[in-house]
């Protein structure tokens, strides 16, 4: 099954009625299976808890979609010492062999794409073409990882007359996932399987509002061959039992994604020494943005306005690569608001189960009044340009323009986390560049043009980890965009590419005088 050269998988073809019969019948399927309960899997067995909290459907959110088991310290401790002891023979598995479990587990994914996805819409409230696209990114992971550890595994060696040195990984030992619930399937699997296939233990604590589609994911990881200990499906409170699996002694490596407080908390936490602990900890933490997208004179405003909106307001603006700043050149500025708007207006927003919708609400009633009150912190700094009406039922917020936003505004400076984007005048490009670049954040970034010199000057400056050129700017695809940043955006390296592997890997040379 190993293929010499990575593809990534094909997402599910909507406009062909044999595909899109079976995805339509799976939300059906899946609203008979609602309000289970789902318990954390230590040591290779669901293990029943004391607590247990409700993940509620978004648009709905008197339904439940099923009941979360959530772990104590005691059951974090019971996880952590069975990793401990299934982490010597799990090092020792080849790595083809553990890379051909990711590869059973990327098939397995596959067959219950529709399922998945369904999941994902109900869960999440994730429209469906994004949540099919969120089952086609977690395969990717998958067989991308496999084929990256069967490329590392062999080292390298450099030998002289009577000198062979030879330079090899092992892995790091015990890594904590901690995932998010805006890409509930993706971005856990991508970070647990690079982990495992890496030879480590992994335990895995969700987001609580996005619990039911990791339980799901942990029967496939089981199905596919991942030993008990070696993968434990964690539940638990971040603030208390979460935070004590961070700073526990045996802890060798935390994977993070989620919003910049608690990542710097975590990576605050994570390092310090902790009684009887014999190594450092490891960090990768993904955390925001205010990703701008320039449009210059030059730019197809036809192609801008598409790639904006889609940014912009692509699950609600719940994506770290989100475009929440737009940032427009004075000569076309007029010109281009008033084709946002109309664009934007054209949205249809509803409960995300339903096939035309295309913005569905956000997480919770939490977020919601976040983002409202973000909504009328911005009345208060710049011109509503749209402010879309909000369904009454589920925890919506509809779309939201604001322009003439100066771009110290709060609302042009905090990551919003919600469909609210500000439009920010610039003299010319060259002020563009600087306003985009004036935040604190480094992740995505957009450029619209057809001026050479003004891409090479974005290619050269803009201050983001992936940038895109005439498109939009979410959306990045395995292998061919790996995803991240840095400023307070993150550490540690690019999900989906060529360095992201090395970092749950210790190196090791040895040198052999013969
Ligand atoms: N990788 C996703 C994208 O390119 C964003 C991930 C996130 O929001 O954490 O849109």
């Amino acid at each position: 099954t190993h293929q010499a050269h990575f593809q990534n998988v094909p997402d599910t073809d909507y406009a062909d009625l044999a595909q899109r019969q079976p995805a339509l019948q799976a939300i059906a399927t899946v609203q008979q299976q609602l309000g289970k309960t789902y318990w954390p899997l230590i040591n290779g067995e669901y293990q029943q808890t004391e607590a247990q909290v409700d993940s509620v459907n978004p648009s709905n959110p008197i339904e439940v979609i099923g009941r979360i088991g959530l772990m104590s310290q005691a059951q974090a401790d019971k996880a952590i010492a069975a990793a401990k002891v299934a982490f010597p023979a799990w090092q020792r598995t080849p790595a083809q062999q553990r890379a051909n479990i990711l590869r059973k587990a990327a098939d397995l994914l596959n067959q219950r794409r529709a399922e998945l996805a369904a999941w994902i819409v109900l869960e999440v409230g994730k429209p469906l073409r994004e949540a099919d696209g969120e089952v086609s990114e977690a395969i990717d992971f998958c067989r991308y990882y496999a084929d990256e550890m069967e490329r590392l595994e062999p080292g390298h060696s450099y030998d002289l007359a009577g000198e062979t040195n030879r330079y090899h990984y092992r892995p790091r030992g015990i890594v904590l996932v901690i995932s998010p619930w805006n890409f509930p399937l993706a971005i856990p699997t991508g970070m647990a399987v690079a982990a495992l296939v890496a030879g480590n233990c992994t335990l895995l604590k969700p987001a609580e509002v996005s619990s039911v589609i990791i339980a799901k994911l942990t029967e496939i990881l089981v199905e596919a061959g991942v030993p008990k200990g070696v993968f434990q499906y964690v539940p638990a409170k971040g603030s208390t039992v979460g935070a004590y699996m961070v700073k526990h002694p045996d802890i060798h490596m935390i994977t993070f994604t989620g919003s910049q407080e608690v990542g710097c908390r975590i990576y605050a936490d994570a390092a310090i020494l902790q009684p009887g602990q014999r190594h450092l900890k490891q960090v990768v933490a993904e955390m925001g943005g205010k990703n701008a997208i320039i449009i210059d004179e030059s730019a197809d405003l036809d192609q801008a306005v598409q790639g904006v909106v889609q940014s912009a307001f692509g699950y609600s603006g719940q994506k770290c690569s989100a475009c929440s700043r737009v940032i427009v050149v004075e000569p076309i500025y007029e010109g281009f608001v008033a084709r946002l708007v109309e664009a934007t207006r054209s949205l249809n927003v509803g409960d995300a189960a339903h096939p035309s919708t295309q913005v569905g609400p956000v997480i919770d009633a939490t977020a919601r009044d976040r983002i409202k009150s973000y909504i009328e912190q911005g009345k208060s700094e710049a011109q509503v340009a749209l402010e879309m009406p909000t369904p009454d039922t589920g925890y919506f917020v509809g779309p939201v323009v604001f322009s003439e936003v100066a771009p110290t505004a709060a609302i042009a400076q905090e990551e919003i986390f919600g469909p609210v984007l500000s439009v920010i005048r610039a003299k010319n490009f060259a002020e563009a560049l600087a306003i985009a670049n004036g935040t604190q954040f480094a992740l995505t970034g957009g450029l619209y043009s057809r001026t050479p010199s003004h891409i090479q000057q974005a290619q050269a400056e803009f201050e983001v980890g992936n940038l895109y050129i005439n498109r939009g700017i979410t959306g990045a695809i395995v292998a061919r965009q790996p995803f991240g940043g840095f400023k307070l955006s993150g550490v540690g390296s690019k999900a989906g590419g060529p360095d992201y592997l090395l970092q749950f890997l210790e190196p090791y040379a040895i040198t052999e005088n013969i």
